[in-house]
């Protein structure tokens, strides 16, 4: 981006606007009109909610994922006397992605059908603010050349990945060991089963699972915080945004979620971003980046706060954290294979089709069954990723 679009309105496309993080991104967004206007919004089943926020932000395009409900929301907003125009499709979705207005777009659609979408966005040299963590899971190498080639700025959401950010010196060309860091502390909650014994685990319920004790997320995340495999995903993004190795990573369970990160010097210093969880500081700093604007979240308040507590995570009782550190360790399209996997294994969980703890067991099946390819080419990951699903299917109907 250059300086003249730096100095007036920034134009946003909001990707999964209707979502968790797309509701946290539209509140941050209402707080500075002058500073951004809404481009586009999109969604898949929540058409109601998708017109609400069209009826708030006055769009230029509203998608939908499908067709389904594209004539109802095209009526509703025109009876709203809203000019926004109304499509469907993936293509759409690519469209509102790439288009030449567009400055900046948050990437938050959940799973594998947000790659197409943000991968258009980063070969268009947006600013992409990534939260959709399985795009770059599933295509790491091509998704960081990509950054490297089109000149996009890609702005880290995940809160993880963001205090990372934060912690980093701001000249960050010369890779970890040239800006003397050793290591980078990924900080994890522990998920609201941390402590659990298998007896217990084997029992837990969609209801359970999706009732994260720090932060408020869709299902899909609070099912993958809870199995820690959002800390595998969560290791394996940091190794493609931070150019790091899977053994220059440490995840340290840190439940009151306070700290979000740190990052280890040579010289003994360890840097950490501190606030309380709420993903408005995240979604800020990336919309300001590198000024700073108010996202609506309290300051942390360090009396109520009063002890931050640290301890190892627990890899026996949560091996999804290890599968999916194997999986970057094998390189290619594992890490898109593990992505796969997990993404039926949990919506199978969520349908009350698998328990909590076979999700692990799906995931490592797919692995062990489907061959390691080079991951260079996306129609070799897309197809590995169909292929990765049709196994886990078959797994869980056998
Ligand atoms: P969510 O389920 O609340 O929202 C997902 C959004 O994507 C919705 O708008 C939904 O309509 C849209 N969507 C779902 N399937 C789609 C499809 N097939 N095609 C097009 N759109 C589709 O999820 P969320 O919690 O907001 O998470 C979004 C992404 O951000 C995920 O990748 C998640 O890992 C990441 N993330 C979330 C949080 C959080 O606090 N919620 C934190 C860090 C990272
Ligand atoms: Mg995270």
């Amino acid at each position: 981006m250059n300086s003249e679009a730096a100095s007036r309105v920034q134009t946003v496309t909001v990707l999964g606007a209707t979502g968790s993080i797309g509701k946290s991104t539209l509140d941050v967004l209402a707080r500075h009109p002058d500073r951004f206007r809404v481009h586009a919004l999109t969604a898949s089943t929540s058409s109601a909610a998708l017109r609400d926020q069209c009826l708030f932000h006055h769009p230029a395009v509203a998608v939908l994922a499908d067709d389904r409900d594209e004539a109802w929301l095209r009526a509703e907003l025109k009876n709203a006397g809203l000019a926004t125009e109304v499509r469907s499709g993936e293509a759409a979705l690519v469209e509102v992605a790439e288009a030449a207005d567009v400055d900046v777009v948050m990437a938050a659609i959940v799973g594998a059908a947000g790659l197409l979408p943000t991968l258009a966005a980063v070969r268009a040299g947006k600013r992409v603010l990534l939260a959709n963590k399985e795009a770059l899971v599933m295509s790491g190498a091509l998704f960081m050349q990509a950054v490297a080639q089109h000149d996009a700025v890609l702005l880290p959401i995940d809160s993880e990945h963001n205090a990372i950010y934060q912690c980093l010196p701001s000249d960050r060309r010369d890779g970890l060991a040239g800006m003397g860091v050793t290591q980078l502390l990924l900080t994890a909650s522990g998920g609201p089963f941390r402590g659990w014994d298998a007896a217990q685990l084997s029992k837990i319920t969609p209801e359970q699972a999706c009732a994260h004790p720090n932060w408020s997320m869709g299902r899909k995340i609070s099912v993958d915080s809870a199995t820690l495999m959002n800390k595998g995903l969560e290791l394996i993004e940091a190794c493609w945004l931070f150019e790091a190795r899977p053994e220059q990573i440490e995840v340290v369970v840190h439940p009151q979620s306070v700290i979000h990160s740190m990052v280890a010097y040579s010289d003994g210093s360890v840097i950490a971003q501190l606030g309380n969880p709420d993903m408005r500081t995240p979604i800020a700093f990336g919309l300001a980046w590198p000024e700073r604007i108010t996202a609506g979240v309290e300051r942390l308040d360090l009396f109520k706060v009063a002890r931050l507590d640290f301890e190892p995570a627990n890899e026996a009782a949560f091996p999804c954290l290890r599968l999916a550190r194997d999986a970057m360790l094998a390189g290619g399209t594992a890490p898109a294979l593990l992505n796969a996997a997990n993404e039926v294994a949990v919506a199978a969980f969520l349908d009350r089709r698998l328990g909590f703890t076979s999700i692990a067991e799906v995931v490592a099946a797919v692995l062990d069954t489907c061959e390691v390819v080079a991951a260079d080419e996306l129609n070799v990951i897309l197809d590995e990723d169909g292929r990765a699903r049709r196994v886990a299917e078959r797994y869980l109907t056998r």
